[in-house]
Formats: C-alpha cells, sequence, structure tokens
C-alpha cells in the first residue's frame, strides 16, 4: 500500500478533488467530500516495510496481559460473527481469508470449525500472540501484494474484514483487491462503524453548535494515532461501493437513528 503523501482534497471514496477540512478533532482533520459526502481524516499510516519501528514494538508481558485481558469480550463478538458466516457458508471445508485479523482469534475459530483459514495483519505484537497464544501464523502482506492478487485470484470460499474497513488507508482499493481473491460465488463479510448512528449525528450537531469546541464523540471515533479509525461509511456508501465493486449484496444489518447497532454488518456475494 502506497504511503506517498496523499493530498486529502481528493477523496478517498469517489476519486473526485471536493474534500475540504469540516471538523478539526485532536491531532487531525476530519475532511468532507462536497461530492459523495464521505467523512475521512488526514492521516495515513505509514506500512511496517517502511518503518522499521513498527518491528521494534514487541510483544512483552504488559502487551501480552492487556490482550488477554480483552480476548473474552472479542470471543463474545466473534463467535457470533462466526455463527453469522456459516449461516451463509458452512464453515467445514472453506477456504477463508481474514483481513485484519488482529490476534488470529477469528482465525483460530475458523480453524475450529473445521475450515481452511489464512489471516492479514500488519502489526507485528499481533502477529507475535496469534502465534504464541493460538499456533497461527499470520500473513504481514497486506492484500494489494502480489503473494495474495497473483497466488489467490480467484481462491477464497469466504473473506471476511472484522472492524477493518474503518482503520485502512485506503478501503477501496482493499476491498477491490479482496474480491478479487474471492471466488465467483464466494462471500465477502465484514462490520464497520456506522455513520447513520445516533451518537454521529449528535456529535456533528454539538460540534456546529459549539463552534467546535464540543466535537463529543468525533474525538473518539477517529484518531491520527497508528491503525486507530480513518473514515466511517454511511450504509448508503458503503451498500454502493459494494454493488460497484461488483458483489451482490445478500444481508444487511441496517443502524440508524433508532436502531440499536451503531454497526453495519453485511454479507456479500461475488457474481
Ligand atoms: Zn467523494
Amino acid at each position: 500500500m502506497t504511503t506517498e503523501p496523499y493530498d486529502f482534497c481528493c477523496c478517498k471514496l469517489c476519486g473526485e478533488l471536493a474534500a475540504k477540512p469540516r471538523y478539526q478533532l485532536k491531532g487531525t482533520c476530519l475532511h468532507v467530500c462536497a461530492a459523495c459526502d464521505f467523512h475521512f481524516i488526514s492521516h495515513l499510516d505509514s506500512m511496517p516495510d517502511d518503518d522499521p519501528e513498527h518491528e521494534a514494538r514487541t510483544l512483552d508481558v504488559t502487551a501480552w496481559n492487556f490482550i488477554e485481558g480483552k480476548l473474552k469480550g472479542n470471543r463474545r463478538q466473534l463467535g457470533e460473527r462466526l455463527a453469522l458466516t456459516d449461516r451463509h457458508r458452512p464453515l467445514a471445508g472453506a477456504e477463508c481469508l481474514d483481513i485484519g485479523a488482529g490476534i488470529g482469534l477469528f482465525s483460530h475459530l475458523l480453524q475450529e470449525a473445521g475450515a481452511r483459514a489464512c489471516g492479514i495483519e500488519p502489526q507485528l505484537v499481533f502477529r507475535q500472540f496469534a502465534r504464541d497464544k493460538f499456533g497461527i501464523i499470520l500473513n504481514a502482506e497486506t492484500i494489494d501484494a502480489p503473494f495474495w492478487q497473483q497466488g489467490f485470484a480467484d481462491h477464497f470460499d469466504l473473506v471476511t474484514l472484522w472492524d477493518t474497513l474503518e482503520h485502512l488507508n485506503f478501503p477501496v482499493e482493499t476491498l477491490r483487491d479482496a474480491v478479487r481473491v474471492l471466488k465467483p460465488g464466494g462471500l465477502l463479510l465484514l462490520d464497520t462503524p456506522s455513520r447513520d448512528s445516533f451518537f454521529y449525528k449528535v456529535s456533528e450537531w454539538s460540534y456546529r453548535l459549539s463552534n467546535g469546541a464540543n466535537p463529543l464523540f468525533l474525538n473518539s471515533l477517529y484518531s491520527p494515532r497508528p491503525f486507530r479509525h480513518k473514515q466511517i461509511f454511511t450504509v448508503r456508501q458503503l451498500t454502493e461501493l459494494i454493488e460497484k465493486l461488483g458483489l451482490e449484496l445478500v444481508a444487511l444489518n441496517r443502524s440508524g437513528l433508532l436502531a440499536p447497532s451503531n454497526k453495519i454488518v453485511l454479507v456479500a456475494k461475488k457474481a
């Protein structure tokens, strides 16, 4: 993934030179596209390959205990995602790729369910945890690499991105590359925060009414720290993108002003 200087006037969703800074947040600026209303911050991560400091952060006792402490909650949520996946494509014997695999927990659950699982995770600390805890070797190469694009074209039955889309430098390109490694008829499943959520809207109102003094949750929804949230889609933006990439929407858990969920969860099929 390129880390060349990026012109944040160029919308990361529609590509028009129509994005302008609208919300000044802690350490970053939230841009809004006048052409498609996409929201994204003016920050991109440097990838571990370009930044030797990433590799210096390794799994110490503090990091191990921190991750262990979150394992139970993660297991519950990913258990639900596993059941959702299995309802749409029985997992036994399925070829799966988990993009943004984190500590390898979903890959581990897939393997327990009889699937064959690969995972992509750029952060060394998480890959080390996955190896030491679950015996899973995650791949550091991102999905745009020839390793995946040439070696695994039309290969996978299932590609998953749990809580990943909002963290990516270039979500459109990553989804396009993810679709390429899916078999025809294969399924893409993902979840991501929803910009239609009540507290996103309230945060925007609060920002405007206070002249920027009180952005409420916008400072926790976005962050310029490495591998944190860079963009948040509306349901409409995401479903239109999914269809533009040649996928057919199979299932969608809508969230919105009155819906309890703050997340978009969707299942889509490659034609
Ligand atoms: Zn746009």
